[in-house]
């Protein structure tokens, strides 16, 4: 059983330029999208939730059928559907095309699934040149870093960052005003969307009745990354079905929104399969990869299963107290936040990396905002459960139990429980900076105990 990272936070946390990046970003997010759910710009917001939570457990319940119909639907509009089991299938499918194709450059726009599989990683490893398109990603592929945020992959690095990184990488005099920044970007990036032989984008949905790939976006790179090279692959979980064109009306109502507080993003795009005779636009071939990589274990547990429900708009990770203070980084996989906690032990195993389900204060903050109403602070119970079971499986975990048999003990005893209470009301501030509870305690003041507990209280009301 892996432990918490516990070096990466502290280093985190002890970063003071980081900690107020982290802050100032996520708390525009929060206030961008409270703005834009409130009930004078979004009455029905409560029924939209509920309406994506129906439509998504009706689809996760029927996903075969979906992604049937789905297939069908992207053949007869002269596209193919490749099915993949893992990371490895997905960079043989498209190692496979490019040899064919005799292609030498990706462009790509953002997409976390490709993420989850280190798809440059593995291409480029075959002399296959891949250049992330969304100035995000872009300027982590510079940086050699993975996302940090769902929705604002470089939301750790300010524009200081930025005009260190582009004079180090791209010899260009150092920018810190962000327009010119994306226009150093532009530049470099024109070059390669011309010179592309094939586009590779994630799906925000795959509309199974009509075979469309749906995408949204605001900076138009995904548009230029599925129109300009000869070959588009979208590259989605198998999760991203949805049933009805008609129920993207109630998604894209909530996606934009949950996300940045956009009604809408600046584009959302409708990819029905390659481009047809007398279409000026559009690629030659198209193709849609669906991804498992561990998403049909989820199938079979009635509760976990909602984790698949995530439209991944990062809400649950903007208003998360402990992603507020850890950051993106210290969580194991490209999923960080609340959802990163659920969904990377059920993906990896609850032993792999079972500390995530208790990195969370069980607020409830993430559940309050989710769109598609994933309950959240369940599933970490849940999890946790299943961890503290597989650590007693493996013999460890036996100093946790003992604690909490002392614990259990102590709240049955009351007369030794007040006693105690009293004593620890006394020596609070004493607790180590070193040792066991070292790691806890220096970073943190307890506050002074209140001078009279809640029992003698409660009895000296009784009495009077
Ligand atoms: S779990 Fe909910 S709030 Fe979090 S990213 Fe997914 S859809 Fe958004």
């Amino acid at each position: 059983m892996q432990g918490t990272p516990t070096g990466g936070i502290q280093q985190t946390i002890g970063d003071p330029r980081l900690q107020l990046a982290i802050y100032s970003a996520t708390r525009r997010l929060i206030e961008h999208r409270a703005g834009a759910v409130g009930s004078e710009r979004l009455p029905d917001y409560q029924e939209l939730r509920t309406r994506a939570n129906q439509i998504k457990q009706h689809t996760i319940e029927h996903l075969d059928h979906y992604l049937e119909q789905f297939e069908s639907n992207v053949a007869a509009h002269g596209g193919k559907v490749v099915y993949c089991r893992t990371g490895e299938d997905v960079s043989d499918f498209v190692l496979g095309l490019a040899k064919e194709r005799k292609a030498h450059l990706i462009v790509k726009s953002k997409s976390m699934t490709t993420e989850e599989v280190h798809f440059n990683e593995r291409l480029e490893r075959h002399q296959l040149e891949t250049v992330e398109t969304d100035l995000g990603e872009y300027i982590l592929q510079l940086a050699h870093e993975r996302p940090y945020h769902i929705v604002a992959p470089a939301l750790h690095m300010t524009r200081y960052d930025v005009a260190e990184l582009f004079t180090k990488t791209l010899g260009v005099a150092k920018e810190v005003e962000p327009e010119k920044q994306t226009k150093i970007a532009r530049a470099t990036l024109r070059e390669k969307f011309l010179g592309a032989d094939i586009g590779v984008t994630g799906a925000n949905f795959l509309v199974a009745d009509s075979g469309a790939v749906v995408l949204v976006e605001n900076e138009g790179n995904a548009r230029l990354s599925t129109s300009a090279p000869k070959i588009h692959i979208a590259v989605a979980g198998i999760e991203k079905v949805i049933p009805r064109a008609q129920d993207l009306a109630v998604f894209l109502d909530l996606l934009g929104r949950s996300a940045t507080g956009q009604p809408l993003t600046v584009y959302t795009s409708f990819l029905s399969g390659p481009r047809r005779a007398g279409e000026l636009d559009g690629p030659d071939e198209f193709y849609v990869v669906l991804l498992d990589n561990g998403r049909t274990k989820l199938l079979k547990d009635p509760e976990k299963r909602q984790s698949l429900y995530c439209i991944r708009c990062g809400a649950c990770l903007n208003h998360c107290p402990v992603y507020r203070k850890i950051g993106g980084h210290n969580y194991p996989w490209v999923y960080s936040g609340p959802i990163g906690a659920i969904i990377t032990p059920q993906f990896h195993g609850v032993s792999e990396d079972g500390w995530l389900p208790f990195a969370s204060s069980l607020c409830g903050a993430c559940a309050e905002v989710c769109p598609v109403k994933i309950e959240i602070p369940k599933l970490l119970l849940k999890l946790r459960s299943e961890v503290t079971e597989a650590k007693r499986a493996q013999g460890s975990g036996g100093v946790e139990r003992f604690a909490f048999r002392v614990w259990a003990w102590l709240m049955t005893h009351p007369k030794t429980y007040l006693a105690l209470a009293r004593l620890g009301s006394k020596s609070a501030g004493l607790l180590p900076k070193v040792g066991p509870l070292g790691s806890w305690t220096s970073q943190r003041e307890l506050p002074p105990m209140a001078s009279q507990s809640f029992h003698r209280w409660w009895a000296q009301r009784r009495r009077s």
